[in-house]
This record gives structure tokens, sequence and C-alpha cells, in this order.
């Protein structure tokens, strides 16, 4: 069966990664700028990160059949530094228009701060300027909720956002039908320690229903799965859901938040269906 993974860093994974996620069935994923693990020194450096995400890595990722689009941001962890993320988002424009960009993220907070705030808004604000697609980031374990809540409080009381046209991600039990209740899509991270398994992430889909929802495997640099979407693949189909709401979880659903997009660019090799069922 054909997957997609909606958030994965590739940029930070090896080449024997993209060759087991085709044979699994990966035709296209989406990477979204995020944190290098190190906090970069200059505006400079995200002139080069945004050439490999745009240029590079859809090159690289085209050898393997698998076709690889990107969101442009200063990720939250990066946004204290205000001058710097101001710096940052005066040079995003210049990249917007290349092919596969899907929007602005992975936006969001990290530890809920002032600054996060800020540059999120800031962020938002571009992105409605420029019409983009939104992806958001919420903050880890115990910063979760109270992080949710404020993004999408942000967001809802925005009157320029439509909620249709932005992801939620790292979604949990306490915080999916928040994002879920208020119009947004949201997407659950499936990660080997923290964040969801995929045995909690169907429990998720069973109680909240298929639509507007995704699984990824959020794959990095850190302790990570970048084969979490077969696993959630193998684990639905094992807890007795058919071939049409699995393929409407893993492959529909993000290719059909993606297509909002002016400059998505796949062509997928089965057509989305025009309908949400079943
Ligand atoms: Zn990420």
């Amino acid at each position: 069966m054909y997957y997609v993974d909606p958030h994965i860093h590739m940029v930070s994974r090896i080449t024997d990664d993209y060759v087991r996620m085709a044979r699994a069935g990966c035709v296209a994923l989406s990477e979204p700028a995020f944190w290098a693990g190190f906090d970069r020194g200059s505006a400079v450096a995200f002139r080069d990160y945004f050439e490999q995400l745009t240029i590079h890595e859809p090159k690289r990722a085209a050898q393997f059949g698998i076709h690889h689009m990107c969101w442009l941001c200063i990720n939250a962890k990066e946004a204290e530094n205000v001058s710097l993320s101001r710096e940052v988002l005066s040079i995003i424009p210049d990249y917007l228009d290349r092919p596969g960009v899907l929007g602005i993220g992975e936006i969001g907070l990290n530890k809920n701060t002032k600054n996060e705030v800020t540059i999120f808004e800031e962020q938002v604000d571009l992105a409605m300027q420029t019409d983009e697609l939104i992806l958001v980031h919420t903050p880890h374990l115990a910063d979760k909720y109270k992080g949710t809540r404020m993004i999408v409080d942000i967001l809802s009381n925005d009157s320029q956002v439509t909620p249709d046209r932005v992801l939620i991600d790292h979604v949990e039990e306490h915080t999916a039908k928040i994002a879920l209740d208020a119009g947004f899509w949201v997407g659950m991270t499936l990660y080997p320690t923290t964040k969801c398994t995929t045995d909690r992430a169907v429990d998720i889909i069973e109680r909240l229903g298929t639509d507007r929802i995704m699984g990824n495997s959020a794959g990095d640099w850190g302790t990570s799965n970048p084969m979490a979407m077969p696993d959630l693949l193998r684990k639905l189909r094992a807890r007795g859901h058919d071939a049409m709401a699995i393929h409407k979880l893993v492959y529909e659903n993000p290719l059909r938040f993606f297509m909002k997009s002016k400059r998505y660019n796949f062509t997928p090799p089965v057509p989305v269906r025009e309908t949400l069922a079943p």
C-alpha cells in the first residue's frame, strides 16, 4: 500500500532510510523547517538551509522515487532570539515561490514564552499576507496542553486564519480534540519514546474518527523512527481497519491537506478521491 509521511526531517537521515521508506511504499513526504540541534549563528545559515530544503533534498529523494515537498520558517526554539527571527522572516519570501514549498512551518511554541508567541504571531501574519498553509509544532510533554491551548486560541482569534488551512502537529490524547473541534487538521507524531505510540494513535483515531487526522514519523537527528508510518499502517490493519480507511489515513488525508497549497506539485500514483468517505 502507498503511503505519505507528512512530517519528516530527511536532511538528518541517511540515504538508507530513503531506500527502506521507498520499499515500504512511501511515495511522497513533506519536510518542515526545524531546529538543527544547535542554534544557528546568523540568517545566512538559514539561506543555506532553505536552499537544501527546496533544491537539494528533493533531488536526493527523487533518486528513490519519493516526491519531496517542504515548509519554511524559523522554529520555535530559535524564535527566542527575536532579532535573528525577524531577519530570517525577511528572507523567507525569497524562497516561497519555489516548487513544492507548501507553506510556513513548523512554527509554534516550545516553552510557551513571550518571545515565542511574538514570533509565532509574526509568522502567522507572513503566512496570511502570502496566502500560505501553516504547519504548527506544539510543545513537548509538560508544556503541551498549555501550549496547544495557547496556539489554538491565537489562531482562532485571528480573523485572517482559515482553520482548514492549518495543520496542528504532535497532538496526543489530551490535545487532538481541542484542535479538531476548532476546525484544524491534526498530526500525531509516532515517536519510539516520547509522543504517540502506534497503539495510542489508533486509539485516538477510533475515538475521534478519520477526518482531518494523519500520522507522521517526525524522523529527525534524535531517537526517532523513519519507518513509523508503515508501522502505523500495519497496526491499523491488525486492529481490523479496512483497506480504504487505512488508505485515507496514510495517503489521502495528508495529500488532501497539501493540495490546498498553491505550489503543491505532486502527481500521486493513485488519484485522491473527492469525498472524505469512508
Ligand atoms: Zn519536526
